[in-house]
């Protein structure tokens, strides 16, 4: 717990001081484990991609007489560099986010202009799969902080709901005010995440099947860097899912405020 190297034998004077020291000290601790848990849990997901690299380096020379067979074998290695990197990308920003000053400069987002970049990246797989990809997004709805952050963020619950999802099914992506809050939402008619797993799938590297997640290349970072985002932007991320069924994200964000008015900006158009 937070308050496990409080003393109780602290002398009344002085002892709030030392009760904040030694809060800091639990504090910076706790912060200590989850970094090293994170340096083992890296290691472990980058000896995957680059074992799998290794053994095909291997398999290619072997079957250096056979055309087809290394064209083969070239191929899957592109697919385990790709992952690599997506592995190295992602790491890279989740530990920006965790950093000191995530987010500078955060100026007026449109959260229309947000929603469309992060579709646009999962238009062509949704369409591979035949997946009908509905936006709508009332206009005027403006928060403050980075529109490069917040299109990753809601990019990436867009493309688990395709990625999560069968093919000719439907993903819907909404935007609307509720009081001074935009909420963003995800809604996906795919295989939905069993109950037991619900509390845990924000956490790093953390899938409810980890085959299927490496089949579509994923990471088990993209919801953790979600949650990060959506909390450096002053809001949080929820989830509700029924088991073959389907999953809803939601994304709730402060609305800017008017610096005229104090109400939202865009507000009025409701
Ligand atoms: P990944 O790269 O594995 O997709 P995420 O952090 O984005 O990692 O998600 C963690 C896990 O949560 C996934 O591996 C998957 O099991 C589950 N998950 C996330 N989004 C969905 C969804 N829309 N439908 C079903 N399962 C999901």
């Amino acid at each position: 717990g937070a308050t496990q190297y409080v003393s109780a034998r602290v002398a009344p004077l002085g002892s709030q001081l030392v009760l904040v020291l030694a809060e800091d000290r639990t504090r910076e601790k706790r912060l200590d484990a989850i970094r090293r848990d994170f340096v083992v849990n890296v290691s472990h997901e980058l000896k995957t991609p680059i074992g799998a690299l290794t053994l095909l380096a291997d398999a290619v020379s072997e079957a250096s007489d056979d055309p087809d067979a290394v064209q083969r074998f070239s191929r899957r290695m592109r697919v385990e560099a790709s992952r690599l990197s997506r592995l190295v990308k992602e790491i890279i920003e989740l530990s920006r986010l965790q950093g000191d000053d995530p987010l500078e400069n955060p100026g007026p987002i449109d959260i229309g202009a947000v929603i469309e970049q992060a579709v646009d990246r999962c238009r062509v797989d949704a369409e591979n799969r035949d997946i009908d990809l509905v936006v709508r997004v009332d206009p005027g709805l403006e928060v403050l902080g980075s529109s490069d952050q917040l299109a990753i963020a809601v990019g990436n619950l867009v493309e688990n709901a395709v990625n999560y999802s069968p093919d000719g099914t439907r993903v819907a992506v909404a935007a609307q005010p509720i009081g001074d809050l935009v909420e963003i939402t995800v809604r996906d008619q795919g295989v939905g995440i069993p109950s037991s797993d619900l509390e845990r799938i924000f956490e790093r590297f953390y899938r409810v099947d980890r085959a299927r997640s490496r089949e579509t290349g994923g990471t088990g970072l993209g919801l953790s860097i979600v949650k990060h985002i959506a909390s450096i932007h002053g809001g949080d991320v929820r989830v509700w899912s029924v088991e073959g069924q389907g999953s809803t994200f939601t994304i709730r964000l402060p609305l800017r405020l008017d610096p005229a008015t104090g109400h939202p900006a865009g507000a009025t158009l409701a």
